[in-house]
């Protein structure tokens, strides 16, 4: 499951030892308004449902719209409304749906799909970012995903590009997120919606170009650190404003490799993601999977 701001993506994985095969659940509205107890509610039925339907399932994994301590205790959800700092996630899900529960942040989730089986699969270092309502990160190792000492390594969008920027939901000032994320990519550009901002920009527009050129300068700086820091072979991008293609990729590309001098730009691959809006779910099920034959 993809525990995500607005719907739930659930998928099915099977593996039989020798393949794998991805059954798509269709999505089912998280209505975060109405609280964590509702929302948690919800996963556990529909986990029911479908340990009933294609059961028994070997685990559950959940991937969760921010971050939570080495015992599942949520401690920041920064896209989800209610009270979710410090509730003990996966301990209740694991006591009403009685499977192995493993939790991974939404964009490692990510990570570890499209580092696996998606457009970063066969790389031995391999950063990833997603670009939407916010922003994602995750780093995966000679094919696993690495968290740190901190469990909370990748956090690409939560370092300092800007010191006197915009202070960030994460608490810090001047983080890549406040200055490239959607809807603040929308408000520079002066538009409602994503898809305006890329149109103004095909039609020549001074605020949209110069709202995107912001955004990419940002993440950018950001991706070089990143390269210049663990020395990825390939940079795998996804997220809704991935939707722009090539509009959005060419001035993320432009701006990294201008902060990137080291090492010839050739070697990095920047990409966009292979797997789709399912990503976050897959990497979800290939870590409960994981944790289940480990
Ligand atoms: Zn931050």
């Amino acid at each position: 499951m993809d525990l995500g701001a607005t719907n739930t993506k659930m998928v099915v994985l099977h593996d039989d030892g020798e393949t794998l095969r991805i059954d798509r659940i269709p999505a089912m509205p998280t209505a975060g308004g109405d609280g964590h107890d509702a929302v948690i509610a919800r996963l556990i039925t529909a986990c029911e449902e479908h340990n009933a339907a294609h059961g028994p399932l070997a685990g559950l994994g959940v991937g969760t719209p921010g971050l939570f301590d080495a015992d599942g205790v949520v401690t920041l959800f920064t896209n989800l409304p209610g009270q979710w700092k410090g509730v003990r996630l996966r301990e209740r899900l694991t006591e009403a749906v009685r499977l192995p529960v493993t939790l991974i942040n939404d964009a490692r989730a990510f990570t570890l799909a499209e580092g696996t089986i998606g457009a970063g699969s066969g790389c031995s270092v391999l950063v990833c970012m997603t670009l939407g309502t916010g922003i994602g990160g995750g780093v995966m190792i000679d094919g696993e995903p690495f968290f740190g000492a901190t469990g909370v390594a990748g956090e690409i969008a939560h370092q300092t590009v800007n010191p006197g920027g915009p202070v960030c939901g994460c608490g810090n000032q001047g983080c890549a997120e406040p200055m490239a994320r959607a809807d603040v990519l929308c408000a520079t550009a002066g538009q409602d919606t994503v898809e305006a901002v890329f149109a103004g920009l095909a039609e020549d527009d001074a605020r949209c170009i110069e709202a995107v050129r912001t955004a990419a300068t940002y993440l950018g700086i950001a991706l070089a650190n990143a390269i210049t820091l663990i020395g990825p072979e390939r940079i795998v991008l996804g997220g809704g404003v991935m939707a722009a293609g090539d509009a959005i990729l060419g001035p993320i590309r432009e701006a990294t490799y201008r902060h990137v001098t080291l090492v010839p730009h050739q070697d990095v691959q920047i990409v966009p993601a292979a797997l789709g809006s399912e990503a976050g779910a897959i990497g979800a099920a290939l870590a409960a999977r994981s944790a289940a034959t480990s």
